[in-house]
């Protein structure tokens, strides 16, 4: 018991809305989505930051983060680009002290702002989102699969 939200995710104690899940990460839906679709990405093995994470758990993080990417490309959300972000430390704006890698889906002449409306963000339609981005990935395997 370390009293990390994420672990606790990890762990099934905590809800998320999942979208994929492999041998070493997991990835759900932000609970404070900056556009729809914006997804974490988590090492099953609890680190806190950069200095505390295993490469070889690093390179799973990206690896999976591209791969989502490339998914929601192909949902039906169909972004076209995302930023991969990681907040390493309270200096760079970190608040959840467990490894995380952002995934935030972009949309040409999308307005983003990182910051405005940081506390009023509020997921919409979770189940659906995340439904369209687990079929971004299907059509991903397909793909590669022709
Ligand atoms: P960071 O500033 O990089 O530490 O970002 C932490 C992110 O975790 C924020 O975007 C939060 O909205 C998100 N977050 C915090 N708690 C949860 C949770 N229980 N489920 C999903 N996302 C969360
Ligand atoms: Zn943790």
């Amino acid at each position: 018991m370390n009293n990390c939200v994420f672990c606790a995710i990890v762990d099934g104690d905590a809800p998320s809305v999942p979208v994929y899940d492999d041998d070493d990460v997991v990835a759900f839906l932000d609970i404070r989505p900056i556009t729809r679709g914006h997804l974490l990405v988590i090492p099953k093995r609890h680190s806190q930051d950069l200095e505390t994470l295993d490469p070889h758990l690093g390179g799973a993080l990206f690896a999976a983060g591209q791969r989502l990417s490339r998914a929601i490309r192909r949902s039906d959300l169909r972004s076209d680009g995302a930023n991969l972000v990681l907040n390493d430390g309270k200096a760079a704006f970190q608040t959840v002290f467990h490894t995380h890698l952002h995934v935030v889906p972009r949309w040409t002449g999308d307005t983003l702002r990182f910051v405005t409306g940081f506390v009023t963000r509020r997921l919409k339609n979770p189940e659906a989102t995340a439904s369209a981005i687990r079929t971004g990935l299907t059509r991903l395997d397909e793909e590669e699969s022709t």
